[in-house]
């Protein structure tokens, strides 16, 4: 269905990031899931067609787009036959660098920005921690104040870019007694002192994405590197956790209508009991009844944009744009892995990929029942 959101300068830049998918992406996932991570040139070379900084201002190397250039590129990512270098892609350009973008002062984004839109430098987004990552208010991680550093001491789990990551949005509490409102937002660079990464392996999806835990044991930080104002990380992040479910909407929507695509083509090519598969009624239902998901999950994620476009509060619709997109695309993976009968559940078509990649998407970015908890709210419940 065409959207009258997007005009003709939106149609060639999706035709740019889309040959960019077919043409440098998706030949070599295979290669890429299996390694656990893919080389950090798709970054520069995703920078070089100006996709890094979309909605950045051109002084600092960006687009100075709007918001359904960013829909145009997640759609177009999210057909990335391997998930998780979508994930890990949209973890740089809207997971991490917007606080910067957002909050950081002119100092910090003429050293970092640039090199970050051009993919010189790739960012990784650093909350979670062992001890639990939807409570963010609970954080262990403290940030002392010495002179003119900060020292850093604890450790975080699930933080995606790990490996290739340059720098580090690390939340950490620089006043602890005040709970959240004692949240800061600290850049650290990789080669810090006492900062120490793991790589975590055997995830269930998302293989390309490099995941690691984070330790740091006395770690200074240049207190430069504090991203807007001491103890306003909190709002910061809740606020910067809106823009992270947004594209993921946007990406896991697309995603997911290519997994329904193939299953339809699979469907047609595939007889059983003399005829195609597609000829049974039960399947044509079943195919319309998900595509008319697949439609109201994206529609979902168009109002939301429009929300933002207008400049107004997208909370809500956010919220209920990712806990409705994740459970669609889970169903979505469910029924068309479904159709491919036993060739579903090998890795001879993608849906068994997109079937254990799609499944983050209800715990990633704040689980579905946070969402749900942040409608309830939002209603007054
Ligand atoms: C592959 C992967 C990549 C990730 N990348 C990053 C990253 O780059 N950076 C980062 O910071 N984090 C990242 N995460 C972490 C992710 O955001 C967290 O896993 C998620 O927020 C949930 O936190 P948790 O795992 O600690 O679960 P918990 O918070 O322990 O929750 C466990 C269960 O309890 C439920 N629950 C919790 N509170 C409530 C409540 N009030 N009411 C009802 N149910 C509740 C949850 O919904 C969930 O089902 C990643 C995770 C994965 C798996």
């Amino acid at each position: 269905m065409e959207s009258p959101f997007f005009s003709e300068e939106h149609r060639i830049f999706r035709k740019a990031v889309r040959k960019f998918v077919d043409e440098e992406l998706n030949p070599h996932v295979d290669e890429w899931e299996a390694a656990g991570r893919f080389p950090k040139e798709i970054y520069t070379k995703l920078g070089e067609l100006g996709t890094l900084g979309i909605r950045y201002p051109t002084e600092y190397g960006g687009a100075g787009a709007d918001i359904w250039t960013t829909v145009v590129f997640c759609e177009e990512l999210g057909r990335c036959r391997s998930r998780g270098l979508t994930m890990s892609l949209l973890a740089h350009t809207d997971m991490s660098s917007p606080y910067l973008a957002k909050h950081g002062n002119e100092q910090l984004k003429r050293k970092y920005l640039p090199a970050m839109i051009k993919g010189e430098k790739i960012g990784a987004i650093v909350l979670t921690e062992p001890g639990g990552g939807s409570d963010l208010a609970s954080m262990k991680t403290t940030a002392k104040r010495q002179g003119n550093k900060y020292i850093l001491n604890g450790s975080k789990t699930f933080i995606t870019n790990a490996l290739n990551a340059d720098i580090f949005f690390v939340s950490s509490k620089t006043a602890p007694e005040k709970g959240k409102k004692g949240i800061s937002m600290l850049i650290v660079e990789r080669d810090s002192p006492g900062f120490i990464i793991e790589s975590m392996k055997k995830k269930l999806g998302m293989h390309a994405s490099d995941t690691g835990e984070l330790t740091f044991q006395n770690t200074p930080v240049p207190a430069e590197n504090m991203i807007g104002e001491e103890n306003q990380g909190f709002y910061y992040i809740m606020d910067g956790l809106q823009n992270e479910r947004f594209v993921a909407c946007a990406a896991m929507t697309s995603s997911a209508q290519q997994a329904l695509n193939d299953a339809v083509k699979y469907a047609q090519d595939r007889e059983a009991f003399g005829k195609s598969l597609s000829e049974y009624q039960v399947t044509r239902h079943k195919f319309a009844r998900l595509q008319t998901k697949l439609e109201a999950a994206r529609q979902l994620t168009y109002h939301a944009a429009w929300l933002y476009d207008q400049g107004q509060d997208w909370t809500m619709a956010v919220a209920m744009c990712k806990a409705f997109c994740a459970d669609v695309a889970n169903e979505v993976a469910d029924e068309c892995l479904q159709i491919h009968g036993g060739y579903g559940y090998t890795e001879e078509y993608d849906i068994a990929r997109f079937y254990r990649d799609i499944r983050l998407w209800k715990i990633g970015g704040g689980t579905t029942e946070i969402m749900y908890e942040l409608i309830a709210k939002q209603m007054d419940i």
